[in-house]
């Protein structure tokens, strides 16, 4: 059989239209561009101009990553023209629409895909995006899915569902072991349930669960050093090929000048937070964000805002909440907060250049909503984290900083602030809470520097995984291979091979397919 190249296969990838979904994915595009594949990201209007910055920075480089468009079908569901990101969903009602919305893009999708010269080879779509399935069964497209979150949460979730434990359970705050699971965790429904789990998308949660279910194969954005335990539990679990590739953001993997543009072009000059930062001591800059989505209650962002004047630390904020015109913004300039505080913090109104500040020297602590995304940012560029999670997968993510990886020290938030009293005004950290915690992230002492060598040992480990003989560099080469082989088992007219996944005898099928892969890997570019 006639070897096939990288070069020879031509990706599709489709992400959730979200920030934390779609910057790992054009990751991703560039990891397999790097490789010699060519790759095609499919996206809104919207979203293509948002990262159209770093695709065109990559293709100059001489990658073949491409941004395709396909409209999005938003005022359809009532949201306006133009809002095409979850960041720009702002109640519910906006947030179902957004769900319907993406879900019918799926006309839109097969239009595009029918309409190329020649059938992609694989399309990788987000684990949100399950509406894909159809049209890879319809035109016999390998299906792989990436998930967006860490494994530790995948694995938690499926091993809750599994063991009857949501059923049990009374309320959303009563505490439950993990069962199964390869390390100790306590959590509750409040802070451990899946995605898609409120009233009005029922069907999308079923869809998305058996769109995993069927795939050819799974994806995670992770390395085998901080969940190789998970990896590995998941993989049995589902019984799907799994490939670990991640961290994607690993600084090795891209090109430092256009990390700026990440996500979205800056609202602030990147030029000038690297000065301000290159005047700061070696680690002692606390960067705080809460990424895309998230939103502090009004009280708890001033509490912050207290906690940071009066901490003493240098540090940047990326704040959405002090747009003019909001409490919070009237707040700061009623005070004359950025006067007082002087040169010694930096507001950003905006997107922020965020892997830009984590990977400079000064950045010394990251507080952090713990979205998967800043997760990995932070344990890949070795800066420990505060972890202030808001809701979903993040209080997860919080678990694995700081009880199994050692990089991180609790805010003090308990729970999602949806289930705070109403008294409570969302607050969870007061500004006295804000100062302790700070103190102890950037502490000096025994322990603060033992978590900073932990931090700075896990991005080595991180850096060591995507280069060449790392187990995420391996995986990504076993992915190729795997997909070649797929590719040219449908080529021959096996339709099975693409189709028969869902089959109980799928182990059976994945380890003929692992061999053919092994095989194929030789043959792959690497
Ligand atoms: N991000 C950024 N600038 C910002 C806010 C977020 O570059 O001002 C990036 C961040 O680096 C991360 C992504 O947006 O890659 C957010 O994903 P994450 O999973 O951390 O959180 P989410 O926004 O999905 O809650």
């Amino acid at each position: 059989m006639a070897a096939v190249t990288t070069a020879e296969l031509h990706f599709l990838l489709v992400p959730l239209l979200a920030q934390g979904h779609i910057i790992p994915m054009v990751d991703l595009a560039r990891l397999l561009a790097t490789r010699g594949a060519r790759v095609t990201v499919v996206t809104t209007p919207v979203n293509a101009a948002r990262n159209s910055a770093v695709v065109d920075a990559a293709r100059r480089e001489g990658l073949t990553i491409e941004l395709a468009e396909i409209p999005f079908p938003g005022p359809e569901f009532g949201l306006p023209e133009g809002a095409e990101n979850m960041d720009q969903m702002t109640d519910l009602t906006m947030y179902l629409g957004f769900f319907k919305a993406v879900w019918k893009m799926e006309a839109a999708l097969e239009d595009y895909v029918t309409s190329l010269p020649r059938r992609p080879d694989c399309l990788v779509a987000d684990a949100c995006n399950p509406w894909t399935r159809p049209v890879c069964d319809r035109l016999g497209i390998v299906r792989l899915v990436l998930h967006c979150p860490s494994t530790y949460f995948l694995l938690g979730v499926h091993q809750l569902t599994k063991h009857g434990v949501y059923d049990r359970v009374a309320g959303d705050l009563e505490p439950f072991d993990v069962p199964d699971f390869p390390v100790p965790a306590v959590a509750n429904k409040a802070t451990f349930r899946g995605f898609f789990q409120w009233r009005g998308v029922e069907q999308e949660a079923r869809d998305v669960d058996d769109a995993e279910a069927t795939a050819d194969g799974l994806i995670l954005n992770t390395f085998r050093d901080v969940e190789g335990a998970f990896v590995d539990a998941y993989a049995a679990a589902l019984g799907r090929r799994t490939f670990a590739v991640g961290p994607t953001c690993a600084p090795r993997l891209h090109n430092a000048d256009a990390t700026a543009g990440r996500g979205n072009r800056a609202d602030v000059d990147a030029g000038r937070i690297v000065s301000w930062l290159d005047s700061r001591p070696p680690a002692s800059v606390l960067y705080v964000s809460f990424g895309s989505i998230a939103h502090l209650r009004d009280k708890q962002a001033i509490e912050l805002a207290v906690g940071l004047e009066k901490s003493g630390q240098p540090f940047i904020w990326a704040i959405k909440e002090a747009k003019p015109g909001t409490a919070v913004g009237d707040w700061l300039a009623g005070e004359g907060y950025e006067e007082r505080v002087g040169d010694r913090g930096l507001l950003i109104r905006g997107w922020a250049p965020q892997v830009t500040i984590l990977a400079h020297p000064s950045t010394g602590g990251f507080l952090t909503h713990c979205g998967w995304n800043a997760t990995l940012e932070a344990i890949a560029h070795g800066v420990p984290a505060l972890t202030w999670p808001n809701f979903s997968d993040q209080f997860s993510s919080e678990r694995l900083l700081v009880d199994v990886l050692g990089v991180g020290v609790r805010s003090g938030v308990t729970v999602p602030s949806s289930f705070l009293p109403p008294e409570a005004e969302g607050v969870q950290v007061t500004s006295a809470g804000v100062v302790r915690a700070v103190a102890e992230l950037m502490d000096e002492g025994e322990e603060g520097m033992a978590r900073r060598l932990r931090a700075k040992e896990l991005a080595a480990k991180a850096m060591v995984a995507v280069e060449e003989g790392g187990s995420s560099h391996a995986d990504l080469t076993d992915m190729i291979g795997y997909v070649s082989c797929r590719r040219k088992s449908a080529a021959r007219g096996d339709a099975g091979a693409v189709a028969r996944t869902d089959s109980p005898e799928t182990i059976g099928d994945i380890s003929g397919d692992k061999r053919e892969a092994d095989a194929t890997r030789l043959s792959v570019q690497s």
